[in-house]
C-alpha cells in the first residue's frame, strides 16, 4: 500500500500510532479492512502524536534503570546547574539520592546569555557525568545544545535535555528524535503551550515517544522572579497531552527561598515530577548558585513533598542513605 507523503509513525506503549496528514482517509480505510487498525482518530490537532487522545491513560517515560516519569510515582531529578568537577558531582549524587532523586542532572554544555560567563566543561563534563553514572548507577540528564553533538552526548548520558533557548531548534529536535534516548524538553520561555507541544511533536514524529515536558518559566513583565513559572500550563498540558510534565522551580524563580513553595505547588497542580538545582556548596557554584538548594533545604523539600504527595495519592521514592560519615 503506498504511504502518503508526510506519514509518521510512533510507538507509544503497546500501540503503533500512524499519522496520515491532510484529508486522506483512504489509507486508514485500507488498514481497517486489513484488520490492522484498533481505532481511527480524526486529526483535529496540530500535534496529534502528543495529543492525549493518542494515549488517553497518559504515558510513562523510562529514564534508564528503574527510573520513570509519569504514573503514580513522582520523579525528582536533582543536581547542580553545571558539572564543575568529579568531586562536586560525587557529592551532588550522594545528596540527590539521599533525598529520593531518581536521576542526576548537570550541564556539561551551558548555553549562557553572556559569552563571558562560564560555558561549562564541555567534553570533560560529559566524561565526569558518565563516570558518576557508572559509579552511582543513577541515570544522568544533561543538555545537548546542537545537532552535531547529539551522538556524543547520547553516548555519555541517559537523558538528553533540550534547553529553553533551543526549544524551537527544529533541526536539533529532529536529531534527538533519532538518538534513541529519552528527551527532557524544556518549554521555550517565549513559547505558547501549543508551540511547546508542537516542539515535542517534532521528536515523536522522528520516531521517539520518550519525551518528558518541563515547565521552567516564561518571560513576563515581572522582575521579582527570574521568570514567571506558569503552573497553569501544567494543568493545560496534562489535559491536552499524554506526555508526562515536570516543573523546574529553580530556573523558574531564580531564588532558593522560592524553590520550595513553587515545588509544592507544582506537585499540587498535577506535575509528574521536578527538576531541581542542588549543590553541595551553593556559594561556590560556577553557575546559578543563587537558586541552588544546599543539603538542608534539599532534604527539607524532599520531606515536605513526601507528605504533600501522600495526601494526593502519589508517591516519592524513599531516599537512600548517603555513604558513611554523611548521615542526614
Ligand atoms: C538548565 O536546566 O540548566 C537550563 C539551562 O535551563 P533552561 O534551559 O530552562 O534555562
Ligand atoms: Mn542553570
Amino acid at each position: 500500500m503506498p504511504t502518503p507523503h508526510g506519514t509518521t509513525m510512533c510507538r507509544i506503549g503497546d500501540q503503533l500510532l500512524v499519522h496520515v496528514p491532510g484529508d486522506q482517509p483512504a489509507p486508514a480505510e485500507a488498514l481497517h479492512e486489513a484488520g490492522l487498525v484498533r481505532r481511527t482518530v480524526a486529526d483535529h490537532s496540530d500535534a496529534p502524536l502528543t495529543d492525549r487522545e493518542a494515549a488517553p491513560l497518559g504515558s510513562v517515560v523510562g529514564l534508564g534503570g528503574s527510573a520513570t516519569v509519569g504514573g503514580v510515582d513522582f520523579a525528582l531529578i536533582a543536581g547542580p546547574c553545571a558539572v564543575e568537577s568529579h568531586e562536586q558531582m560525587s557529592a551532588s549524587v550522594a545528596m540527590a539520592r539521599a533525598g529520593g532523586a531518581v536521576a542526576l542532572r548537570g550541564g556539561a554544555y551551558k548555553p549562557r546569555s553572556s559569552p563571558y560567563s562560564f560555558q561549562g566543561l564541555g567534553d570533560e563534563g560529559l566524561r565526569i557525568m558518565a563516570k558518576i553514572r557508572a559509579e552511582s548507577g543513577l541515570p544522568v540528564v544533561t543538555e545537548v545544545v546542537d545537532a552535531e553533538t547529539v551522538d556524543l552526548v547520547a553516548e555519555h548520558a541517559d537523558v538528553l535535555q533540550i534547553g529553553t533557548r533551543n526549544a524551537q531548534n527544529f533541526t536539533l529536535l529532529r536529531a534527538v528524535g533519532r538518538a534513541g534516548r529519552p528527551v527532557l524538553l524544556k518549554r521555550g520561555f517565549g513559547c505558547t503551550v501549543g508551540e511547546w507541544l508542537q516542539a515535542a511533536e517534532y521528536v515523536l514524529a522522528a520516531g521517539n515517544p520518550d519525551v518528558v515536558l518541563c515547565e521552567r518559566g516564561i518571560r513576563s513583565f515581572e522582575p521579582a522572579t527570574r521568570f514567571t513559572l506558569d503552573l497553569s500550563a501544567v494543568a493545560v498540558v496534562k489535559h491536552r497531552s499524554h506526555l508526562p510534565v515536570i516543573v523546574d522551580p529553580s530556573h523558574g524563580t531564580g531564588h532558593r527561598h522560592l524553590v520550595k513553595p513553587l515545588a509544592l505547588a507544582a506537585a499540587a497542580v498535577g506535575a509528574d515530577g521536578l527538576l531541581v538545582d542542588i549543590h553541595p556548596d551553593p556559594p561556590s557554584a560556577l553557575c546559578d548558585g543563587d537558586q541552588a538548594l544546599d543539603r538542608d533545604r534539599w532534604f527539607d523539600l524532599a520531606d515536605t513533598l513526601r507528605d504533600v504527595l501522600t495526601s494526593l495519592g502519589r508517591r516519592l521514592a524513599p531516599g537512600e542513605p548517603e555513604p558513611a560519615g554523611r548521615a542526614r
